[in-house]
């Protein structure tokens, strides 16, 4: 007998009748024979409706406060799905993410998970009963609710699966599996049968909100089998693990997107030694992450610096360089919104120098400009204006030629 780990998704148990279908492919599960814990997700759009219902009564709410009030997302699903289980004949109980011992650190609206303790699930498993645990939150040493930040449901499913050693974690939501890309923006996106950790984690920290990315982090460090199914049809979904064969001599396995992103530039820094480190170390301070950075010295030996950051972030960084403005030694500063980020990802690159080029040779065809570029073994990204941005995906995708994969059902 095995021990498996479900995570089921908003839209997985967006209704009534969807929590019941739920309890339908736990009961499968069981009828396998294995025990079972079961993570789940608010129902359909519901933190998004509370995220909005506080900014109704106040535009700046304490971050303590959203984590109290966007935990009851998932606490409603935890007992619905309970109830479900039980009125199939099936014994189940539902836990809470503390009372599911998952303790984090002291960081409100992106807590990493510090320790599960797990006894108090292993008890209920022994006795039979499938264990339902929200997703998307925890407690800290003090006592206090936290969540994990926005798609985090996935980071609490295998994090479970890793502190009680599953066998398996498969995440069920509305799609089948991993795309080359979004397939609800490119058509002709294929689902994969086999993904790396290493390329999973490219992608889903580039944009492919299929997978939170420190779900894969988790997966990857503690080895644990994960696959991304559809929980509507029976369908084999998509395996990440260490090692993937390549599908068919594939150097690009997978194309990712984002869009608010906004660029700014910082002219005319006059000390080459110190003014790099002091922007980030402040912007830093102020919890504002910086992407792609690129720095230039001019002629007359001053330092130009351009980088990315969400559009979200922009007003803060602007009112930080503002007032830091004399320490730093700068001329002027200038931003650009409205931008997005597409990424090729694929291990195939590590061996086949030209795919940068490849790719810009693509754009520029379409006459797309490129604004900025950053690279690593396994990615190209490059920043792009945001109304260009499916269709780079598009022509990217099947100059890649991701389009002429089978089709996996
Ligand atoms: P859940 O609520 O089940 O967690 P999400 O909305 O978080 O579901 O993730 C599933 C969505 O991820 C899909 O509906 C799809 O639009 C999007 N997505 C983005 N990139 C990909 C990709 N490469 N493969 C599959 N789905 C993707
Ligand atoms: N309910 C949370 C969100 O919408 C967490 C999750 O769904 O994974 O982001
Ligand atoms: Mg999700």
């Amino acid at each position: 007998m095995g021990l498996v780990v479900q995570k089921f998704g908003g839209t997985s148990v967006g209704s009534a009748e969807r929590i019941l279908h739920v309890a339908e492919r736990v009961i499968e599960e069981r009828n396998r024979g294995n025990d079972v814990v079961v993570v789940v997700s608010a129902m359909g759009k519901t933190t998004d409706s509370l995220v909005t219902l506080a900014s109704e009564i106040n535009p700046k709410p304490s971050k303590r406060e959203m984590d109290v009030l966007l935990s009851t997302g998932e606490q409603i699903t935890i007992s619905l799905l309970s109830m479900a289980l039980q009125a199939k004949g099936v014994d189940a109980i539902s836990y809470t993410g503390w009372q599911a011992g998952i303790e984090t650190e002291d960081v409100h609206g992106n807590a990493r998970i510090v320790k599960i303790q797990t006894e108090k699930v292993q008890e209920q498993l022994q006795q039979g009963k499938v264990v339902v645990v929200a997703g998307f939150q925890g407690v800290t040493d003090t006592g206090d609710i936290t969540t994990l930040g926005r798609g985090g449901s996935d980071t609490t499913a295998v994090a479970i699966a890793a502190a009680l050693k599953a066998d398996k974690c498969d995440i069920y939501t509305d799609v089948t599996g991993v795309f080359t890309t979004d397939p609800r923006f490119v058509k002709s996106a294929r689902k994969l049968l086999a993904i790396s950790y290493d390329e999973m984690l490219e992608l889903a920290n580039l944009g492919a909100g299929v997978l939170h990315p420190r779900a894969v982090e988790y997966a990857k460090n503690y080895q644990v089998p994960l696959v991304v199914r559809s929980s509507m049809e029976q369908e084999e979904g998509t395996i990440i693990e260490e090692e993937v064969s390549m599908e068919q001599n594939l150097v690009v396995r997978g194309v990712a997107f984002e869009d608010n992103i906004t660029s700014v530039t910082v002219f005319g820094l006059r000390n080459p030694l110190t003014s790099l480190s002091t922007i980030f170390t402040t912007l830093a301070s102020h919890h504002i992450n910086v992407d792609i950075i690129i720095q230039s010295l001019t002629n007359d030996q001053l330092t130009n610096l351009s980088f990315s950051i969400k559009d979200s972030d922009l007003e803060e960084t602007l009112n930080v360089l503002e007032e830091n403005k004399a320490e730093l030694g700068y001329d002027k500063v200038t931003s650009e919104q409205g931008l997005a980020k597409v990424s090729i990802v694929g291990s195939g690159m590590i061996s086949n120098p030209g795919v940068a080029a490849d790719m810009f040779k693509v754009l520029s065809q379409e006459k797309i400009i490129i604004k900025m570029v950053s690279t690593s073994e396994i990615k190209v990204s490059t920043v792009i204006e945001k109304e260009k941005m499916v269709k780079a995906v598009e022509i990217l995708h099947d100059a890649f030629e991701l389009s002429k994969l089978p089709v996996h059902v």
